[in-house]
């Protein structure tokens, strides 16, 4: 009857929320308040009630029925959208005890300040940490910024997104996870390779933003001034000598353009993917920093052979070996050589800021296990300080640990897992004996050659 009602008035009742008209998708079933729902949405809007209800929770309705509609509260886990505020850095909380000193984005540390942060952490490295310093101060300078009148002239300053190069465990993502704790800001990390053109398998481009935005407690201004490091960049470079659509390769830089660049971005909150039961928010990526990072395997040939082609002839040739050794070659690319490799030139341009990390030496290996404040060897030793035992590491056992990771060739990811397997017998027998006051592991130990040193404790 109703329908003929509405059919009079030239009109059609639609499902509320696919939109589809009643013509299209059968008979609607009517709700308080005038609300038509289709049967595929209701039956949807079942489906995911029911996958979240618990079977008691059904008793109460006659007929095991219950209509879920927008707002009333049983939509499974809601996410809540804080609301946009006036973009302004957020100020940081005073630390904790116990807790780290943060530093305050919005009273702009100077370069040098956050070098000296990262150092406490970070070992060598010494020319990354230092590009990676001043362009996050020039970042963070330009967004505070920006929106004064007294700037408001011709000359935009660009955004300093990075392009991070190293082979693995070199500390690439180490560094970003630890810029961003000390400054307090929202990070995402992510892998290109699971990224694909819209459409297809895999996550799309903007996913990259959700993850951000949970990271940041929903908080959209948070999540607009956080940092996105997008790992293994290397994967998406073009496929060489393909005839088929590269829709995870090429096709993902193009994707990232626009989020590189900075544009306002639908972006589904609580969920990577989009669909009709996720709500959306606008987020913009102007003020996001992003740093791609990758190991870029083969590159070192492509800038040797750039560098011997161009002092192949003339007085100043040099042999065609000259650069096999060198350690440093990375440190010599161009954005030529990355195109070379695959990347396509628009991508590179919104990588301002291009730079490389070196492979990890015996020596910084070394280093890496004593120094920083969270050292490996220190967590032991902390351990083991909660059972009043004294842990001491000889030098020659580092040495040999050090030794061990150079041999597995994945940097200092290695160090983890070779101290762990010795650390195993000592943290399952010390708690056995309570007169027992020091140990300390010898090479020997690491060799499996001997027994640690053990002392008692003073009576
Ligand atoms: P990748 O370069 O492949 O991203 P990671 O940053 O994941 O390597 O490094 C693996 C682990 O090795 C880190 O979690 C960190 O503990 C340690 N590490 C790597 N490089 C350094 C470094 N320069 N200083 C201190 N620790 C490091």
């Amino acid at each position: 009857m109703e329908n003929e009602e509405n059919k009079k008035d030239g009109y059609e009742n639609c499902c509320a929320m696919c939109r589809r008209p009643e013509s299209v998708v059968g008979k609607l079933m009517k709700l308080p308040q005038n609300i038509y729902l289709c049967e595929d949405c209701l039956q949807r809007s079942f489906d995911m009630v029911s996958s979240t209800m618990k079977p008691e929770d059904f008793d109460q309705f006659p007929g095991n029925i219950r209509i879920v509609l927008p707002g009333d509260g049983l939509m499974p886990n809601q996410p809540q959208i804080k609301p946009k505020k006036k973009a302004v850095p957020k100020a940081t909380e005073e630390p904790q005890d116990g807790e780290e000193a943060k530093m305050d984005i919005a009273k702009l540390p100077a370069p040098h300040e956050i070098k000296a942060r990262l150092d406490e952490y970070v070992v060598g490295q010494e020319q990354a940490k230092k590009v990676i310093s001043v362009a996050v101060y020039n970042h963070y300078k330009r967004v505070k910024n920006q929106n004064l009148p007294q700037y408001q002239d011709d000359v935009v300053i660009e955004k300093s997104n990075m392009l991070m190069i190293g082979p693995t465990g070199c500390g690439k993502t180490y560094l970003v996870q630890t810029l961003a704790r000390l400054l307090n800001v929202p990070l995402a990390i992510t892998d290109a390779t699971s990224l694909t053109e819209a459409g297809y398998i895999g996550d799309d481009v903007e996913s990259v933003l959700s993850k951000l935005l949970q990271n940041a407690d929903n908080d959209v201004e948070r999540a607009e001034h956080g940092i996105v490091f997008i790992d293994e960049i290397d994967k998406i470079a073009k496929k060489k000598n393909t005839n088929s659509r590269d829709v995870s390769g090429e096709s993902v830089q193009q994707g990232l353009l626009k989020l590189l660049e900075g544009a306002d971005v639908e972006v589904p909150v609580g969920a990577t993917s989009k669909n009709a039961m996720v709500p959306m928010t606008t987020v913009n990526t102007k003020n996001i920093l992003f740093i791609c990072g990758g190991a870029f395997p083969d590159l070192e040939n492509i800038i040797k052979q750039r560098l011997t082609k161009s002092s192949a002839m003339g007085f100043n040739s040099e042999l065609k070996d000259a650069y096999d050794k060198d350690p440093d070659l990375l440190s010599k690319v161009t954005v030529e050589d990355l195109r070379e490799y695959g990347m396509i030139p628009e991508f590179l341009g919104r990588l301002p800021v291009i730079f490389a990390l070196q492979g990890l030496t015996k020596e910084s290996l070394m280093r890496i296990l004593v120094e920083p404040k969270n050292a490996i060897t220190r967590q032991y030793e902390k351990l083991l300080a909660m059972d009043e035992v004294r842990l001491f590491f000889e030098e020659g056992a580092i040495a040999r640990i050090a030794e061990k990771a150079m041999e597995k060739s994945t940097g200092a990811r290695a160090l983890r897992s070779i101290i762990e397997e010795f650390m195993l017998d000592i943290m399952y027998e010390i708690p056995k004996d309570s007169s027992i006051g020091t140990v300390t592991i010898t090479a020997d130990y690491i060799d499996h050659k001997g027994a640690p040193l053990i002392e008692l404790r003073n009576k």
